[in-house]
C-alpha cells in the first residue's frame, strides 16, 4: 500500500469530497481551506513536486489547468476572479508531497504572496 495520501485520496482509501474525476486526474476540497473555494487539483500519477514532472506529461498538466478553470467557472468564480497556485518543494510551502494545484476563490488576494 502507498503511504502517499493523495495517492491514497485517489484510491478511495481516504475519504475527501471528490468534485471531479476523470482518467487523468481528481479534484476535491481542501481540507483546511484558506479561501471560500480551495480545491486541490492532483493526477491519478505520482510525481512528488512540480519538478519531477518531465515535459513529456505537458498535456497532463495542461489537463489539470484545464479542469481548475472548468470548476471555477462551475462555482462562479471565473469572472470574479481566482488564484491558481502550486507550491514546489518544502521553502515554497510544499507538505503533501504529490504534485497538486490549488485553487483559491472567493475573497480578495494580494500580491506578492507572503
Ligand atoms: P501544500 O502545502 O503541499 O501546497 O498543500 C497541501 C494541501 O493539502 C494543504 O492545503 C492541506 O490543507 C491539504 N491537505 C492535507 N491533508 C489533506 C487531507 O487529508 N485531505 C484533504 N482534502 N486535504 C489535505
Ligand atoms: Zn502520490
Amino acid at each position: 500500500m502507498t503511504e502517499c495520501l493523495f495517492c491514497r485520496i485517489a484510491a478511495k482509501e481516504i475519504p475527501a469530497t471528490i468534485v471531479f474525476e476523470d482518467a487523468l486526474c481528481l479534484a476535491f476540497d481542501d481540507i483546511n481551506p484558506v479561501a471560500p473555494h480551495h480545491v486541490l487539483i492532483i493526477p491519478r500519477a505520482h510525481f512528488a513536486t512540480l519538478d519531477e514532472i518531465p515535459a513529456s506529461e505537458a498535456a497532463l498538466l495542461g489537463h489539470m489547468m484545464t479542469v481548475a478553470t472548468r470548476i471555477a467557472r462551475d462555482r462562479g468564480i471565473g469572472k470574479s476572479g481566482y488564484r491558481v497556485v502550486v507550491n514546489c518543494q518544502a521553502a515554497a510551502g510544499q507538505s503533501v508531497f504529490h504534485v497538486h494545484l490549488h485553487l483559491m476563490g472567493g475573497r480578495p488576494f494580494h500580491w506578492p504572496p507572503g
